[in-house]
């Protein structure tokens, strides 16, 4: 069970005098919505629990509060992030309980080899205990940088799979704490320094930089998969925080310019199965880059990154990974607040 703080966001929903909230979750926190919603029930707020999936904070549900007539939205296991909101929206991240230390310990000749400055870097489930690893990694020896990041995340040190701002800083080497594959890949790559990802859970320490490799080859294959294509579907999100509508334009654009048919697409849970039945040879997902680069696999047609297309269309010749950097909230807009529960 993550730790909710209920008490926290009861008294955030009274400052806002929301009488009635919509609750949205990813799947690993359904239990603990459901018991946020009958705690606020007993204290006078009507709560509606969201059944759509949710996979990131880029996907805050705040139109379908607004449409239910809610006071606020409640994003529950994401950090904030800074986007053009509809109503007021309170971010409440599930932090793991893991001490993140005795992994570090365990691998701190590994992080010896990355050099003596150091980027350290982490997801929001262990930013807590970034300044416990930084405390730790600094009476080793080691310079620690954490990086600001841009509006897109809440900490300094946070990444996310499709920001890595906050590793951008004058290091040797670049720390990552953490679970899975997809963060640190990405970070090796957008970074291009060694990169060493040190999981709490396990223990174990991996070095990313023969998994992006392995990722770039892999990448390149869907590039030449795609070359003889001449019908593009580029496909934009409808979900606030992965919508590129400029950017999605422009590679329609470019594709055009080179010759090709291509016709823009939005879409809102972007998936294969929902595109069969278009005329299209080929597709660009301007949108969450996980999807092109973590499902390609069960599509049945090449689909691409915009920097990829740039590739095709040889406009470019370096692998790029596909970031979507921060946006600035406007300054009449409802607020995204951010319960931290610490
Ligand atoms: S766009 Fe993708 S990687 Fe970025 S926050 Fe959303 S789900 Fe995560």
């Amino acid at each position: 069970m993550h730790e909710i703080p209920f008490e926290e966001i009861l008294q955030r929903l009274l400052d806002l005098k929301a009488n009635r909230v919509l609750i949205q979750t990813p799947e690993g926190l359904k239990g603990e919505a459901q018991a946020l919603a009958d705690f606020l029930e007993r204290n006078g707020i009507e709560a509606i629990i969201s059944g759509d999936i949710n996979y990131g904070a880029c996907d805050p549900a705040d139109t379908e509060a607004k449409r239910l007539g809610c006071g606020a939205l409640i994003h529950l296991g994401h950090s904030y992030m800074a986007l053009h909101l509809e109503v007021p929206t309170l971010f409440v991240p599930a932090f793991a309980k893991v001490d993140v230390v005795p992994a570090l310990e365990r691998n701190i000749e590994e992080i010896k080899k990355l050099g003596k400055k150091i980027a350290l870097v982490t997801t929001t489930q262990h930013i807590h205990q970034l300044e416990r690893a930084r405390t730790f990694l600094e009476e080793n020896g080691f310079e620690v940088l954490v990086g600001k990041g841009d509006s897109r995340v809440s900490w300094p040190g946070q990444v996310l799979g499709c920001n890595f701002s906050a590793a951008r800083v004058n290091a040797d080497g670049v720390l990552f704490i953490g679970a899975g594959y997809f963060h640190p890949i990405g970070l090796a790559i957008s970074t291009r320094k060694p990169t060493l990802a040190v999981n709490p859970y396990s223990g174990d320490a991996i070095w990313m930089d023969k998994e992006a490799e392995r990722l770039i080859r892999k990448r390149w294959a869907q590039i030449a998969k795609a070359m003889d294509a001449e019908r593009f579907g580029v496909i934009t999100s409808t979900k606030k925080g992965q919508l590129r509508l400029a950017e999605a334009k422009r590679v329609v654009k470019l594709l055009r310019e080179h010759g090709k048919y291509a016709k823009l697409i939005a879409m809102n849970h972007i998936s294969y199965p929902a595109l069969e039945g278009f005329d299209f040879d080929a597709y660009v997902v301007v949108a969450c880059p996980r999807v092109p680069i973590d499902d390609y696999e069960n599509w049945r047609k090449p689909v691409l990154t915009p920097r990829e297309v740039e590739i095709l269309l040889g406009l470019r010749d370096d692998y790029e990974f596909d970031e979507i950097l921060g946006v600035e909230r406007k300054e009449d807009e409802p607020p995204g607040i951010s319960v931290k529960g610490l």
